[in-house]
Protein backbone atom coordinates (compact mmCIF):
# COMPACT_ATOMS: atom_id res chain seq x y z
CA UNK A 1 0.00 0.00 0.00
CA UNK A 2 1.35 3.38 -0.60
CA UNK A 3 1.38 6.58 1.44
CA UNK A 4 -1.47 8.22 -0.52
CA UNK A 5 -3.55 5.50 -0.85
CA UNK A 6 -3.50 5.21 3.01
CA UNK A 7 -4.74 8.62 3.76
CA UNK A 8 -8.33 9.07 4.54
CA UNK A 9 -10.49 11.05 1.95
CA UNK A 10 -11.32 14.26 2.89
CA UNK A 11 -14.60 15.65 2.00
CA UNK A 12 -14.64 19.31 1.02
CA UNK A 13 -17.05 21.57 0.59
CA UNK A 14 -16.62 24.45 -1.38
CA UNK A 15 -18.73 27.94 -0.43
CA UNK A 16 -18.14 30.15 -3.28
CA UNK A 17 -17.02 27.41 -5.86
CA UNK A 18 -17.75 30.09 -8.92
CA UNK A 19 -15.56 32.48 -7.66
CA UNK A 20 -12.29 33.43 -7.97
CA UNK A 21 -10.93 31.72 -5.38
CA UNK A 22 -13.72 28.97 -5.60
CA UNK A 23 -12.15 27.83 -9.19
CA UNK A 24 -8.63 28.01 -7.99
CA UNK A 25 -9.74 25.38 -4.98
CA UNK A 26 -11.12 23.37 -7.51
CA UNK A 27 -8.14 23.09 -9.86
CA UNK A 28 -6.16 22.46 -6.68
CA UNK A 29 -8.50 19.75 -5.45
CA UNK A 30 -8.62 17.95 -9.03
CA UNK A 31 -4.46 17.16 -8.73
CA UNK A 32 -5.33 15.12 -5.62
CA UNK A 33 -8.06 12.74 -5.85
CA UNK A 34 -6.68 10.26 -3.91
CA UNK A 35 -6.89 13.21 -0.70
CA UNK A 36 -10.31 14.99 -1.41
CA UNK A 37 -13.66 14.37 -2.50
CA UNK A 38 -15.78 17.85 -3.79
CA UNK A 39 -18.70 16.98 -1.45
CA UNK A 40 -20.63 20.43 -2.15
CA UNK A 41 -20.63 23.56 -4.41
CA UNK A 42 -21.77 26.38 -3.54
CA UNK A 43 -22.53 29.66 -5.84
CA UNK A 44 -24.86 32.75 -5.62
CA UNK A 45 -26.45 33.25 -9.47
CA UNK A 46 -23.49 32.28 -11.46
CA UNK A 47 -25.95 28.68 -12.07
CA UNK A 48 -23.79 28.10 -16.05
CA UNK A 49 -20.46 27.88 -13.90
CA UNK A 50 -22.08 26.08 -11.47
CA UNK A 51 -23.53 23.42 -13.78
CA UNK A 52 -20.17 22.99 -15.90
CA UNK A 53 -17.90 22.46 -12.08
CA UNK A 54 -21.28 19.82 -10.98
CA UNK A 55 -20.46 18.11 -14.15
CA UNK A 56 -16.69 17.79 -13.63
CA UNK A 57 -16.68 17.49 -10.09
CA UNK A 58 -19.84 15.41 -9.06
CA UNK A 59 -20.59 16.78 -6.01
CA UNK A 60 -23.31 15.39 -3.74
CA UNK A 61 -25.09 18.70 -3.23
CA UNK A 62 -24.84 21.82 -5.07
CA UNK A 63 -26.64 25.18 -3.32
CA UNK A 64 -27.72 28.18 -5.04
CA UNK A 65 -29.82 30.96 -3.68
CA UNK A 66 -32.67 31.50 -6.16
CA UNK A 67 -35.37 28.64 -5.97
CA UNK A 68 -35.83 29.22 -9.99
CA UNK A 69 -31.90 29.11 -10.34
CA UNK A 70 -32.31 25.87 -8.20
CA UNK A 71 -34.74 24.20 -10.25
CA UNK A 72 -33.05 24.95 -13.55
CA UNK A 73 -29.96 23.81 -13.00
CA UNK A 74 -31.65 20.67 -11.51
CA UNK A 75 -33.30 20.11 -14.57
CA UNK A 76 -29.99 20.95 -16.43
CA UNK A 77 -28.20 17.89 -14.29
CA UNK A 78 -30.45 15.74 -14.95
CA UNK A 79 -30.08 15.77 -18.82
CA UNK A 80 -26.38 15.43 -18.20
CA UNK A 81 -26.83 12.19 -15.84
CA UNK A 82 -25.42 13.80 -12.88
CA UNK A 83 -27.31 13.21 -9.51
CA UNK A 84 -25.89 15.99 -7.51
CA UNK A 85 -28.80 17.02 -4.98
CA UNK A 86 -29.86 20.46 -5.38
CA UNK A 87 -30.87 22.99 -2.23
CA UNK A 88 -30.99 26.40 -2.50
CA UNK A 89 -31.44 29.46 -0.29
CA UNK A 90 -29.20 30.96 2.83
CA UNK A 91 -30.26 28.01 5.36
CA UNK A 92 -28.80 25.40 2.47
CA UNK A 93 -25.08 27.23 3.22
CA UNK A 94 -25.29 26.63 6.80
CA UNK A 95 -26.69 23.01 6.28
CA UNK A 96 -23.62 22.14 4.20
CA UNK A 97 -21.05 23.97 5.94
CA UNK A 98 -22.14 21.64 9.08
CA UNK A 99 -23.00 18.52 7.41
CA UNK A 100 -21.77 15.70 9.49
CA UNK A 101 -19.90 14.28 6.27
CA UNK A 102 -18.09 17.32 5.44
CA UNK A 103 -14.49 17.24 6.71
CA UNK A 104 -13.29 20.83 5.47
CA UNK A 105 -15.04 24.38 4.25
CA UNK A 106 -12.77 26.18 2.15
CA UNK A 107 -15.21 29.84 3.18
CA UNK A 108 -14.62 31.53 0.15
CA UNK A 109 -17.85 33.50 -0.18
CA UNK A 110 -17.22 37.29 -0.91
CA UNK A 111 -18.47 40.02 1.87
CA UNK A 112 -20.78 39.29 4.92
CA UNK A 113 -23.23 36.95 3.35
CA UNK A 114 -20.35 34.39 4.11
CA UNK A 115 -21.07 34.80 7.56
CA UNK A 116 -23.54 32.34 8.93
CA UNK A 117 -22.31 29.63 6.83
CA UNK A 118 -18.63 30.11 8.04
CA UNK A 119 -19.84 30.76 11.51
CA UNK A 120 -21.95 27.31 11.22
CA UNK A 121 -18.58 25.65 9.99
CA UNK A 122 -16.95 26.96 13.33
CA UNK A 123 -19.37 25.85 15.58
CA UNK A 124 -19.57 22.37 14.27
CA UNK A 125 -15.99 21.87 14.53
CA UNK A 126 -14.83 21.92 10.56
CA UNK A 127 -11.18 22.60 9.52
CA UNK A 128 -11.92 25.88 7.87
CA UNK A 129 -10.17 27.09 5.30
CA UNK A 130 -10.66 30.97 5.64
CA UNK A 131 -10.63 33.20 2.93
CA UNK A 132 -13.69 34.98 3.53
CA UNK A 133 -12.39 37.56 5.64
CA UNK A 134 -15.15 39.85 5.75
CA UNK A 135 -16.94 37.26 7.78
CA UNK A 136 -14.22 37.57 10.34
CA UNK A 137 -13.49 40.81 10.48
CA UNK A 138 -17.21 41.64 11.03
CA UNK A 139 -17.56 38.62 13.98
CA UNK A 140 -14.08 39.24 15.47
CA UNK A 141 -13.77 37.55 18.94
CA UNK A 142 -17.37 35.98 18.66
CA UNK A 143 -16.00 33.91 15.48
CA UNK A 144 -13.03 33.13 16.95
CA UNK A 145 -14.50 31.72 20.56
CA UNK A 146 -17.08 29.70 17.94
CA UNK A 147 -13.73 28.02 16.52
CA UNK A 148 -12.32 27.34 19.53
CA UNK A 149 -15.49 26.03 21.55
CA UNK A 150 -16.77 24.13 18.25
CA UNK A 151 -13.00 22.70 18.19
CA UNK A 152 -12.78 23.76 14.49
CA UNK A 153 -9.44 24.20 12.89
CA UNK A 154 -8.84 27.34 11.20
CA UNK A 155 -6.31 28.02 8.40
CA UNK A 156 -5.79 31.35 7.06
CA UNK A 157 -6.16 31.36 2.81
CA UNK A 158 -5.75 35.15 2.69
CA UNK A 159 -2.23 35.21 1.47
CA UNK A 160 -0.54 36.85 3.85
CA UNK A 161 -2.26 35.88 6.83
CA UNK A 162 -0.98 32.14 5.35
CA UNK A 163 2.51 33.12 4.99
CA UNK A 164 2.22 34.28 8.36
CA UNK A 165 1.03 31.06 9.50
CA UNK A 166 3.88 29.57 7.64
CA UNK A 167 6.34 31.90 8.87
CA UNK A 168 4.91 30.80 12.72
CA UNK A 169 4.89 26.83 11.98
CA UNK A 170 7.49 25.20 14.46
CA UNK A 171 6.86 28.45 16.98
CA UNK A 172 3.73 26.95 18.76
CA UNK A 173 1.53 26.69 16.10
CA UNK A 174 0.98 22.90 16.21
CA UNK A 175 -3.01 22.67 16.29
CA UNK A 176 -3.90 24.68 13.59
CA UNK A 177 -6.23 26.60 15.99
CA UNK A 178 -5.17 30.40 15.71
CA UNK A 179 -5.57 32.92 17.90
CA UNK A 180 -4.98 31.78 21.39
CA UNK A 181 -1.97 34.35 22.27
CA UNK A 182 0.58 32.03 20.50
CA UNK A 183 1.91 35.42 18.84
CA UNK A 184 3.27 37.38 21.91
CA UNK A 185 3.92 33.92 23.73
CA UNK A 186 6.35 32.83 21.02
CA UNK A 187 8.93 35.48 20.59
CA UNK A 188 6.86 37.34 18.08
CA UNK A 189 7.55 41.12 17.84
CA UNK A 190 5.46 42.09 15.29
CA UNK A 191 4.09 40.73 11.96
CA UNK A 192 4.32 42.86 8.82
CA UNK A 193 1.79 42.79 5.96
CA UNK A 194 2.51 43.33 2.36
CA UNK A 195 0.57 45.11 -0.13
CA UNK A 196 0.89 45.43 -3.51
CA UNK A 197 0.00 48.91 -3.68
CA UNK A 198 -2.96 48.19 -6.43
CA UNK A 199 -3.55 49.55 -9.51
CA UNK A 200 -3.24 53.03 -8.12
CA UNK A 201 0.49 52.73 -6.44
CA UNK A 202 1.56 55.36 -8.70
CA UNK A 203 -1.55 57.69 -9.48
CA UNK A 204 -1.75 61.04 -8.37
CA UNK A 205 -4.83 61.51 -5.91
CA UNK A 206 -6.32 64.62 -8.80
CA UNK A 207 -6.33 61.71 -11.49
CA UNK A 208 -8.16 59.28 -8.73
CA UNK A 209 -11.47 61.46 -8.68
CA UNK A 210 -12.23 59.96 -12.36
CA UNK A 211 -11.08 56.00 -12.26
CA UNK A 212 -13.57 53.66 -13.43
CA UNK A 213 -14.81 50.05 -11.68
CA UNK A 214 -12.95 48.43 -14.44
CA UNK A 215 -9.68 50.57 -14.17
CA UNK A 216 -9.62 50.08 -10.14
CA UNK A 217 -10.28 46.07 -11.10
CA UNK A 218 -7.24 45.69 -13.23
CA UNK A 219 -4.98 44.34 -10.49
CA UNK A 220 -1.28 44.60 -11.75
CA UNK A 221 -0.42 41.40 -9.91
CA UNK A 222 -3.87 39.37 -9.06
CA UNK A 223 -7.02 38.42 -10.67
CA UNK A 224 -9.56 38.75 -8.15
CA UNK A 225 -13.40 38.72 -8.03
CA UNK A 226 -14.41 42.80 -8.40
CA UNK A 227 -14.87 43.26 -4.48
CA UNK A 228 -11.69 42.29 -3.67
CA UNK A 229 -10.15 44.04 -6.28
CA UNK A 230 -11.95 47.42 -5.37
CA UNK A 231 -10.52 47.23 -1.58
CA UNK A 232 -7.22 46.67 -2.92
CA UNK A 233 -6.97 49.70 -5.10
CA UNK A 234 -8.47 51.75 -2.10
CA UNK A 235 -6.16 49.79 0.18
CA UNK A 236 -9.27 48.46 2.32
CA UNK A 237 -8.44 45.02 1.34
CA UNK A 238 -5.19 45.52 3.63
CA UNK A 239 -7.00 47.44 6.13
CA UNK A 240 -9.18 44.13 6.28
CA UNK A 241 -6.28 42.18 6.47
CA UNK A 242 -4.64 43.86 9.40
CA UNK A 243 -8.02 43.48 11.59
CA UNK A 244 -7.88 39.69 10.32
CA UNK A 245 -3.93 39.37 11.48
CA UNK A 246 -5.10 40.87 15.21
CA UNK A 247 -8.19 38.04 15.34
CA UNK A 248 -6.30 34.93 14.05
CA UNK A 249 -2.79 35.47 15.65
CA UNK A 250 -4.22 37.14 18.66
CA UNK A 251 -2.00 40.12 18.15
CA UNK A 252 -2.78 44.15 19.18
CA UNK A 253 -3.16 46.23 15.93
CA UNK A 254 0.44 47.72 17.20
CA UNK A 255 2.06 44.90 16.34
CA UNK A 256 0.84 44.64 12.43
CA UNK A 257 2.99 47.12 10.64
CA UNK A 258 1.92 46.98 6.61
CA UNK A 259 4.73 47.63 3.62
CA UNK A 260 4.19 48.30 0.21
CA UNK A 261 5.49 45.26 -1.82
CA UNK A 262 4.98 46.25 -6.21
CA UNK A 263 6.49 42.34 -6.73
CA UNK A 264 3.66 40.47 -4.21
CA UNK A 265 6.28 37.82 -4.27
CA UNK A 266 7.15 37.86 -0.25
CA UNK A 267 3.81 37.36 0.79
CA UNK A 268 3.92 38.93 4.75
CA UNK A 269 7.05 38.90 6.92
CA UNK A 270 6.78 38.08 10.99
CA UNK A 271 9.63 39.77 13.00
CA UNK A 272 11.13 37.35 16.05
CA UNK A 273 12.38 39.32 19.48
CA UNK A 274 16.28 37.96 18.40
CA UNK A 275 15.78 39.73 15.43
CA UNK A 276 15.13 37.21 13.15
CA UNK A 277 12.36 37.99 10.02
CA UNK A 278 11.14 35.20 8.43
CA UNK A 279 9.39 35.84 5.17
CA UNK A 280 7.46 33.33 3.01
CA UNK A 281 7.57 34.54 -1.13
CA UNK A 282 6.33 32.59 -3.96
CA UNK A 283 5.12 33.86 -7.76
CA UNK A 284 1.54 35.60 -6.82
CA UNK A 285 -1.03 32.29 -7.48
CA UNK A 286 -3.43 31.61 -4.99
CA UNK A 287 -3.24 28.54 -5.20
CA UNK A 288 -0.15 28.00 -3.41
CA UNK A 289 -1.71 29.44 -0.15
CA UNK A 290 -5.05 27.15 -0.75
CA UNK A 291 -2.67 24.14 -1.71
CA UNK A 292 -0.71 25.37 2.08
CA UNK A 293 -4.07 24.93 3.19
CA UNK A 294 -5.89 21.99 1.75
CA UNK A 295 -2.41 19.99 2.81
CA UNK A 296 -1.45 21.22 6.40
CA UNK A 297 0.34 19.89 7.94
CA UNK A 298 1.63 18.31 4.50
CA UNK A 299 2.70 19.82 1.21
CA UNK A 300 1.20 18.93 -1.68
CA UNK A 301 1.23 20.04 -5.40
CA UNK A 302 -0.40 23.41 -6.41
CA UNK A 303 0.27 23.58 -9.83
CA UNK A 304 2.25 26.54 -9.26
CA UNK A 305 5.58 27.27 -11.36
CA UNK A 306 8.94 27.79 -9.54
CA UNK A 307 9.88 31.09 -8.71
CA UNK A 308 12.71 32.45 -10.83
CA UNK A 309 14.63 34.64 -7.86
CA UNK A 310 17.44 35.71 -10.13
CA UNK A 311 15.45 36.32 -13.51
CA UNK A 312 13.12 38.84 -10.45
CA UNK A 313 16.50 40.07 -9.27
CA UNK A 314 14.81 42.28 -6.55
CA UNK A 315 12.29 42.55 -3.82
CA UNK A 316 11.44 46.32 -3.22
CA UNK A 317 9.58 48.00 -0.58
CA UNK A 318 8.38 51.33 0.57
CA UNK A 319 5.63 52.48 3.39
CA UNK A 320 1.80 53.14 2.20
CA UNK A 321 0.43 56.94 1.32
CA UNK A 322 -2.29 57.20 4.28
CA UNK A 323 -3.30 60.36 2.52
CA UNK A 324 -3.93 58.99 -1.03
CA UNK A 325 -5.08 56.12 0.74
CA UNK A 326 -7.01 56.46 3.83
CA UNK A 327 -8.68 53.31 4.08
CA UNK A 328 -6.01 51.75 5.89
CA UNK A 329 -6.34 54.01 8.63
CA UNK A 330 -9.86 53.72 9.12
CA UNK A 331 -9.31 50.07 9.35
CA UNK A 332 -6.40 50.81 11.71
CA UNK A 333 -8.50 53.10 13.84
CA UNK A 334 -11.60 50.11 13.87
CA UNK A 335 -9.33 47.81 14.89
CA UNK A 336 -7.86 49.98 17.87
CA UNK A 337 -11.76 51.07 18.71
CA UNK A 338 -12.65 46.90 18.51
CA UNK A 339 -16.24 45.55 19.70
CA UNK A 340 -18.71 46.86 16.61
CA UNK A 341 -16.56 48.94 14.94
CA UNK A 342 -14.46 46.22 12.36
CA UNK A 343 -18.19 45.04 11.44
CA UNK A 344 -19.29 48.80 10.45
CA UNK A 345 -16.33 49.25 8.78
CA UNK A 346 -16.90 46.26 6.84
CA UNK A 347 -20.26 47.10 6.07
CA UNK A 348 -19.99 50.78 5.38
CA UNK A 349 -17.13 49.90 2.72
CA UNK A 350 -19.58 46.91 1.16
CA UNK A 351 -21.80 49.64 0.37
CA UNK A 352 -19.61 51.83 -0.73
CA UNK A 353 -17.69 49.50 -3.27
CA UNK A 354 -20.96 48.45 -4.44
CA UNK A 355 -22.09 52.02 -5.30
CA UNK A 356 -18.70 52.43 -7.03
CA UNK A 357 -18.81 49.59 -9.28
CA UNK A 358 -22.43 50.94 -9.78
CA UNK A 359 -21.14 53.91 -10.88
CA UNK A 360 -23.18 55.94 -8.36
CA UNK A 361 -19.96 57.11 -6.42
CA UNK A 362 -16.19 57.99 -7.58
CA UNK A 363 -13.51 56.11 -6.07
CA UNK A 364 -12.20 58.77 -3.92
CA UNK A 365 -15.53 59.50 -2.22
CA UNK A 366 -15.48 55.57 -1.13
CA UNK A 367 -13.30 56.88 2.25
CA UNK A 368 -15.14 59.58 2.99
CA UNK A 369 -18.68 56.97 3.16
CA UNK A 370 -16.87 54.83 5.45
CA UNK A 371 -15.13 57.34 7.84
CA UNK A 372 -19.01 59.07 7.98
CA UNK A 373 -20.41 56.33 8.97
CA UNK A 374 -17.56 54.98 11.58
CA UNK A 375 -17.74 58.62 13.07
CA UNK A 376 -21.66 58.23 14.01
CA UNK A 377 -21.26 55.27 15.31
CA UNK A 378 -21.03 54.57 19.38
CA UNK A 379 -18.98 51.46 19.81
CA UNK A 380 -20.31 48.49 21.55
CA UNK A 381 -19.21 45.23 22.32
CA UNK A 382 -20.41 42.43 20.53
CA UNK A 383 -21.26 39.83 22.70
CA UNK A 384 -23.82 38.01 20.33
CA UNK A 385 -24.24 37.42 16.65
CA UNK A 386 -27.11 39.85 16.89
CA UNK A 387 -24.61 42.44 18.06
CA UNK A 388 -22.63 41.53 14.86
CA UNK A 389 -25.94 41.67 12.72
CA UNK A 390 -27.68 45.17 14.13
CA UNK A 391 -24.47 47.01 13.74
CA UNK A 392 -24.00 45.71 10.05
CA UNK A 393 -27.35 46.66 9.43
CA UNK A 394 -27.26 50.15 11.04
CA UNK A 395 -23.90 50.71 9.18
CA UNK A 396 -25.57 49.58 5.56
CA UNK A 397 -28.20 52.33 6.04
CA UNK A 398 -26.10 54.85 7.20
CA UNK A 399 -23.61 54.17 4.42
CA UNK A 400 -27.11 54.07 1.40
CA UNK A 401 -27.96 57.64 2.90
CA UNK A 402 -24.22 58.66 2.69
CA UNK A 403 -24.31 57.09 -0.90
CA UNK A 404 -27.38 58.72 -1.93
CA UNK A 405 -26.14 62.21 -0.53
CA UNK A 406 -22.86 62.23 -2.46
CA UNK A 407 -24.29 60.60 -5.75
CA UNK A 408 -26.48 63.43 -6.23
CA UNK A 409 -23.21 65.56 -6.28
CA UNK A 410 -21.76 62.73 -8.25
CA UNK A 411 -24.22 62.76 -10.77
P1 LIG B 1 -15.60 36.35 -6.25
O1 LIG B 1 -16.51 37.53 -6.37
O2 LIG B 1 -14.78 35.94 -7.42
O3 LIG B 1 -16.48 35.07 -5.81
C1 LIG B 1 -17.39 35.14 -4.77
C2 LIG B 1 -18.16 33.84 -4.62
O4 LIG B 1 -19.16 34.05 -3.60
C3 LIG B 1 -18.91 33.38 -5.88
O5 LIG B 1 -18.92 31.98 -5.95
C4 LIG B 1 -20.33 33.88 -5.63
O6 LIG B 1 -21.30 33.10 -6.31
C5 LIG B 1 -20.46 33.73 -4.13
N1 LIG B 1 -21.41 34.69 -3.57
C6 LIG B 1 -21.45 36.04 -3.77
N2 LIG B 1 -22.47 36.59 -3.10
C7 LIG B 1 -23.12 35.58 -2.48
C8 LIG B 1 -24.29 35.51 -1.67
N3 LIG B 1 -25.00 36.60 -1.36
N4 LIG B 1 -24.65 34.30 -1.21
C9 LIG B 1 -23.95 33.18 -1.52
N5 LIG B 1 -22.84 33.18 -2.29
C10 LIG B 1 -22.43 34.37 -2.76
O7 LIG B 1 -14.69 36.62 -4.97
P2 LIG B 1 -13.22 36.06 -4.67
O8 LIG B 1 -12.21 36.97 -5.24
O9 LIG B 1 -13.16 34.60 -4.98
O10 LIG B 1 -13.15 36.26 -3.09
C11 LIG B 1 -13.82 35.41 -2.20
C12 LIG B 1 -13.38 35.72 -0.77
O11 LIG B 1 -11.99 35.40 -0.67
C13 LIG B 1 -13.51 37.20 -0.39
O12 LIG B 1 -13.86 37.30 0.95
C14 LIG B 1 -12.12 37.75 -0.61
O13 LIG B 1 -11.82 38.84 0.24
C15 LIG B 1 -11.27 36.54 -0.24
N6 LIG B 1 -9.95 36.52 -0.86
C16 LIG B 1 -9.84 36.48 -2.22
C17 LIG B 1 -8.58 36.48 -2.83
C18 LIG B 1 -8.43 36.39 -4.32
O14 LIG B 1 -7.29 36.33 -4.81
N7 LIG B 1 -9.49 36.39 -5.10
C19 LIG B 1 -7.43 36.53 -2.02
C20 LIG B 1 -7.57 36.57 -0.63
C21 LIG B 1 -8.84 36.55 -0.07
MG1 LIG C 1 -4.63 39.07 0.89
Amino acid sequence: MTAASALKIMNVAVMGSTGSIGVSTLDVLSRHPDRFRVFALTAHRNVARLCEQCITHRPAFAVVAAESDAVALKADLRAAAVDTEILWGAEALEQIARHAQVDTVMAAIVGAAGLQSTLAAAHAGKRILLANKEALVMSGSLFMQAARSGGATLIPVDSEHNAIFQCMNGHGMRSGSLGSNQGRDNGVRRVVLTASGGPFLRVAREALRDVTPDQACAHPRWVMGRKISVDSATLMNKGLELIEACLLFDLPASQVDVVVHPQSIVHSLVEYCDGSMLAQLSNPDMRTPIAHALGWPDRIASGVESLDIVRLGRLDFEPPDLERFPCLQLARDAAEAGGTAPAVLNAANEVAVDAFLARKLSFLEIPGIIGAVLAEHSVRSVDSLQDVLSADQWARRQAQVAVSLAAGAYA
